[in-house]
């Protein structure tokens, strides 16, 4: 990777390397139409999809985004994308008009790609509605041109080619500015804690339009193995998949192992997916409890990651870690990452103790579009500022506490969400939990535990909960005050990942 400047140059090296091997495979409803890219393949049609884009008028650093589902065209308008050196702005294919309207004018897009009717909802249309510069309907038009046309490809790695929004968990997204060297190390990352080869057999569970698609394309092109990519991605559909194409590496966030576990637990006898000896996800927490039931039940290892828009990897648990740091930690930082805990005021704690966490190295992106956001962001050593929580253990090992915004303050004790949410996955009631500090006037916040009520079991109520906290060990001053019990807890499109600010809002009165 060292000798490779730019994502082109990595492909292009790769392609050289093993030309015929497969690298993209999409699975469809029906066999049948299911469709193999080489990686070879992939090379040649970028450059002639670039070819295509150019004589349109994409230049090194035109503003192009695109809002496309996870296929192979995709991958194909991306790396064609790098091959020019324009600047590409992946949107998540759920969006609408106000995320969407808000991301094309921030970016300044001179090109918009979208997928004419995607899933009944015209994205044309609404391309036009927002006054959207040059509109782009793959995949019926992805141009194509003579790759004798096109200029060299750029040699720069750290210009700033990409544009990725955070989730909006915390506050309205922002733009992330990321070159090919920042997301280049990010799937190198990936391809050391997970060591994989080329007999392996990955999956995408999740949008290529998430900054883990070139993450995971990272690790594809330096280890020389395929990935299976969904359109849709729903269990038990996707199985069928999985199992046609004997996926041995399932990829995907903390929900989609829950979404495994239901589907094994209907028919615990059978394999779900015989090939699969490792399930490698992260991006949001992952209660110890469910590692040792995916261990158990689905018969295969378990490793976890710690990432965010700004550093797409930042740790990464490693098939050879302990059983015991892969329940509960977040593996280890690749080599390059210097990562440092704070208190509130910035000063770098001891070893083990809790704090903010701040990083510095080539996977942390340049900043954000907007450059106030950027000065604060950083500190004046250039460590990026996570407001995650967390500590870091002897062996290196990274512990991941919360967020600081999720942190909750009750009669100015601070309370982690994560501990109890963690206690809470025991309880067989229990689907999933989320807990948050609500407003209150004698005591700051109060704790509020909101659980998805697992099938077939009554519901918890606050006092089964408060006995099994304490029994599990809970101190008494953060115990819930408040339960609430529902069917569904709201997630992003994304990961799936909980929306907390939307529980406050809900239950604050
Ligand atoms: P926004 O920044 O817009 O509020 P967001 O932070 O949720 O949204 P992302 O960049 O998608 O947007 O998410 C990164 C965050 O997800 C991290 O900062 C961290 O809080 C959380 N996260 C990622 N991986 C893990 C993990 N393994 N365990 C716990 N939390 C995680
Ligand atoms: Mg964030």
């Amino acid at each position: 990777l060292a000798a490779c400047a730019t994502l082109w140059d990595l492909l292009d090296r790769r392609a050289a390397l093993t030309p015929g091997a497969p690298v993209l495979i999409q699975a469809a409803d029906d066999p049948a139409d299911d469709r193999t890219l080489t990686f070879g393949g992939l090379r040649d049609r970028c450059e002639r999809v670039a070819a295509g884009l150019y004589a349109r008028g994409v230049r090194p650093g035109t503003v192009v985004a695109w809002q496309l589902p996870t296929r192979i065209e995709t991958a194909v308008l991306s790396f064609a994308l790098a091959r020019l050196g324009a600047v590409q702005s992946p949107l998540i294919p759920y969006l609408r008009e106000r995320e969407v309207g808000f991301a094309l004018r921030a970016s300044k897009a001179e090109f918009f790609a979208v997928p004419g009717v995607w899933r009944g909802f015209d994205h044309t249309a609404m391309a036009r509605r927002l006054g959207a510069p040059t509109v782009l309907t793959a995949y019926d038009e992805l141009p194509e041109g003579d790759p004798g046309t096109l200029p060299p490809p750029p040699a720069d790695g750290t210009a700033v080619r990409w544009i990725y929004w955070t989730s909006g968990t915390t506050s309205e997204p922002k733009g992330v500015l990321h070159t090919d060297r920042s997301l280049l190390a990010g799937g190198a990352c990936l391809a050391h804690a997970l060591g994989l080869s080329p007999r392996d057999v990955g999956s995408m569970a999740f949008p290529y339009a998430h900054i883990a698609g070139p993450d995971y394309t990272v690790m594809l092109l330096l280890c020389g193995f395929p990935a299976v990519l969904f359109e849709r991605f729903a269990l038990p559909d996707a199985l069928d998949g999985y199992r046609r194409h004997g996926v041995t590496v399932a990829g995907g966030s903390t929900a989609f192992y829950t979404m495994f576990l239901t589907e094994q637990r209907k028919d615990p006898a059978r394999p779900l997916i015989p090939t699969l000896r490792l399930l490698a996800g992260g991006g949001a927490p992952k209660p110890p409890e469910l590692y040792h039931a995916v261990v158990r039940e689905l018969g295969c290892q378990l490793t976890h990651g710690y990432g965010m828009t700004e550093v797409p990897m930042i740790t990464m648990g490693s098939p050879d870690d302990t059983p015991e740091h892969l329940a509960t930690t977040e593996g280890r930082p690749p080599a390059g990452m210097e990562i440092r805990v704070t208190d509130a005021a910035g000063a770098e704690l001891p070893p083990g103790a809790d704090g903010e966490i701040r990083l510095r190295g080539e996977a942390v992106c340049r900043g954000y579009l907007d450059a106030a956001a950027t000065r604060e962001a950083f500190d004046a050593d250039g460590f990026l500022r996570t407001g995650d929580l967390g500590h870091v253990l002897d062996s290196g090992h990274l512990v991941l506490t919360g967020r600081a915004k999720d942190l909750i303050i009750r009669k100015g004790e601070n309370i982690s969400a994560k501990e109890i949410e963690d206690l809470l996955h025991g309880h067989p009631a229990v689907a999933d939990a989320a807990v948050v500090g609500l407003p209150d006037p004698a005591r700051g916040e109060r704790v509020c535990a909101v659980v998805e009520r697992a099938p077939g079991v009554p519901d918890l109520t606050l006092p089964q909960a408060t006995a099994y906290l304490r029994g599990a060990g809970l101190s008494v001053h953060k115990l819930p005050e408040q339960l609430e019990v529902v069917d569904a807890l709201p997630r992003n499109e994304t990961l799936r990942k909980v929306l907390k600010y939307e529980l406050r809002e809900r239950y604050a009165d």
